[in-house]
C-alpha cells in the first residue's frame, strides 16, 4: 500500500454497541481501495490522546453505564481532543460518542453525564421512550442520502457552528422535533446511526479517508482516490 493512516478507536473496549466496530471494517475496506493501510489502535482509560499521532478518530456508542465511566476519563483528554478537532482532524462519532463530544447527556435515570463540550450540542433524556428503527436522511448541501438504524434514549440539540448530517426523511433523528439528524462540525461527523453507518454509506467513509489523506500527504496526487466510485449497499 502506498499510504498509511493511524486510526484511534476511542474507548473501543467500552463503547462498542450495535456493531459500531463494523465501521472500522468498512473503513479498512474502503482504505484498501484507496491504496491505504490503516493502523487501528484503541485509546482508552488513563491513556493519552496525542492530537498529532492520529489521522482518523472513531468514537462509538454505548450504554449509559459505560458512558459514565468514559465521561470521567475523557475530561483528561478534553484539551487534546479539542485541539485535534479544531485543527481539522477527521472524526466519526456515533450515538454515545457523539453525545460525549457535546456538553452533556442526561441518561435514562436522570443522571447528568458530562461531555467535553468540544462541540456545542447537548442531549436530554426521553421519558420512558427510545427512538428505535430504520432511518433515512438527506444532506441538503451535498444531496447525499444516508440510510441507517437508530436506537437511542438521548434527544440531542445542536448548537453554535453545528450543521446536521442530514434532514430526516423517515425516522426520528437528533430529537424527533427539529428534523435534524447528526452533526457536521469542521471534519467531525456525528450521528445516531448504527447499522453500522459506514457499511451502508460508503460515501461518508470515502470523505473521511480523503480528508485524512489530504492532511497527512498534502503534496500527493490523490486523484484516483477522489475518483473512487462507491456502490450503494442498501
Ligand atoms: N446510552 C445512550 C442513549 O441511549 C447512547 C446509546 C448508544 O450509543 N446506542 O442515548
Amino acid at each position: 500500500m502506498k499510504y498509511e493512516l493511524n486510526v484511534a478507536h476511542l474507548y473501543g473496549d467500552l463503547l462498542n454497541t450495535y456493531g459500531d466496530n463494523g465501521n472500522l471494517l468498512a473503513l479498512k475496506y474502503y482504505a484498501k481501495l484507496m491504496d491505504t493501510d490503516l493502523d487501528i489502535q484503541i485509546v482508552s482509560l488513563d491513556e493519552k490522546f496525542d492530537p498529532n499521532a492520529w489521522d482518523v478518530v472513531f468514537f462509538g456508542g454505548g450504554q449509559d453505564y459505560e458512558q459514565t465511566i468514559v465521561s470521567k476519563d475523557i475530561q483528561g483528554k478534553k484539551d487534546d481532543l479539542t485541539d485535534y478537532i479544531e485543527d481539522g482532524g477527521p472524526m466519526l462519532a456515533i450515538c454515545g460518542g457523539y453525545q460525549l463530544l457535546g456538553h452533556y447527556y442526561v441518561g435514562a435515570d436522570g443522571e447528568k453525564i458530562k461531555g467535553i463540550g468540544a462541540l456545542d450540542h447537548y442531549t436530554l433524556s426521553q421519558d420512558d421512550n427510545r427512538f428505535i428503527g430504520d432511518i433515512v436522511i438527506k444532506n441538503k448541501e451535498t444531496g447525499e442520502v444516508y440510510h441507517g438504524f437508530e436506537n437511542h434514549n438521548g434527544k440531542t440539540y445542536l448548537g453554535k457552528g453545528e450543521r446536521p448530517l442530514g434532514e430526516v426523511e423517515s425516522g426520528n433523528g437528533n430529537n424527533g422535533e427539529d428534523n435534524s439528524e447528526g452533526v457536521v462540525y469542521k471534519n467531525v461527523y456525528g450521528s445516531y446511526f448504527h447499522g453500522p453507518i459506514l457499511t451502508r454509506n460508503g460515501e461518508l467513509a470515502k470523505k473521511i479517508l480523503l480528508t485524512a489523506l489530504k492532511r497527512k500527504y498534502p503534496n500527493a496526487d490523490l486523484s484516483s482516490q477522489e475518483q473512487l466510485t462507491i456502490k450503494p449497499t442498501f
